[in-house]
């Protein structure tokens, strides 16, 4: 997509090799496959090593089971919505990260990071363990989804680009000298590239959707994620979790849609008539007698029948 700062030729390109520049649209996302061969698992391994080791320069500490931390037993919620992800045997662990920011976020090799100020936050909120696993679930979603591993072969094909435009610059002005020996595959600064981006906000709408379907796997309410995101609003945006995340509005209204389109009407916690309500408004987001109106129509259906 042609965005105000994608002004160049050349940096047009790179945009239209990179999700960040375009905005994302609703749709109901595939469960991931992810890949385990050796050399993702070792690169996956070495991006965690670079991150984890800033995170122990800032205080970080492992989580133990049994610990009770704000009225959380972390380990069992993160132990619990582990097993159900796609990626079940990576040796998932947490840690606690003295931090006021209300935050969390996961290591592509299944370490989990929560700041005293999320466990704080929620806390004031009464200590809900859906809540908790609300976070929880959508920083797994991120290492189970492999965004990392996605930001990597992105800005592989980015530095392949830049080598390309590079090297026509250089015909074109006789200079010779081609740049790609120094700017491809240069796997050293694309881990800390990788290790020091963010992930786009396509990613981040994806992890709302994955985790939403690890906290029904599991047993919690996803509805209590569309709950915290919708109170999220009340923070400024200039904090870290809400600075590199979509509008939290935006995703509450895409995760509320997700499930409302997805979640079978009897196995939802909320009594029948809000859920058809749910169902009605999203009815008419689209044409009538569409897939998606069809499909909505029939879990209409399936609530009159539990009447
Ligand atoms: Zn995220």
């Amino acid at each position: 997509m042609r965005n105000n700062s994608c002004a160049s030729a050349s940096i047009w390109l790179l945009c239209t090799a990179l999700s960040g520049c375009a905005t994302p649209q609703y749709a109901i996302r595939p469960t991931p496959t992810p890949d385990e061969s050796e050399w993702v698992v070792d690169l996956e391994r070495t991006i965690s090593a670079y991150q984890a080791q800033e995170l122990e320069r800032q205080g970080s500490r492992l989580i133990h089971a049994g610990e009770r931390l704000w009225g959380f037993d972390v380990a069992s919620v993160l132990r619990r919505l582990s097993r159900v992800t796609e990626r079940p045997s990576l040796p998932y662990r947490v840690f606690l990260l003295q931090d006021r920011d209300p935050n969390a976020v996961a290591l592509a090799d299944g370490r989990v990071y929560v700041t005293s100020g999320m466990l704080n936050y929620l806390s004031s909120r009464g200590s809900r363990e859906d809540e908790l696993a609300a976070i929880v679930s959508h920083e797994l979603a991120h290492t189970v989804a492999q965004h990392l591993i996605r930001r990597y072969r992105q800005l592989q094909q980015q530095q392949l680009l830049m080598a390309v435009v590079g090297v026509g610059t250089a015909i074109a002005s006789q200079q010779g000298g081609s740049s790609i020996g120094s700017l491809a595959n240069d796997a050293a600064s694309l881990v800390t590239s990788v290790a020091n981006s963010a992930y786009s906000q396509d990613q981040e709408l994806e992890a709302d959707q994955l985790g939403a379907r690890y906290m029904a796997r599991a047993g919690y309410d996803p509805y209590s994620a569309v709950a915290v995101l919708r109170d999220f609003r009340r923070f400024a945006p200039g904090g870290i979790f809400l600075s590199t995340h979509p509008d939290p509005e935006r995703r509450a209204q895409d995760l509320e849609r997700f499930l409302t389109e997805t979640t079978p009407a009897s196995s939802t916690p909320a009594s029948v008539e809000p859920q058809r309500q749910r169902l009605k408004a999203a009815q008419r987001l689209y044409p009538a007698g569409s897939l998606s109106w069809q499909n909505l129509q029939r879990q209409l259906d399936d609530l009159d029948a539990l009447d």
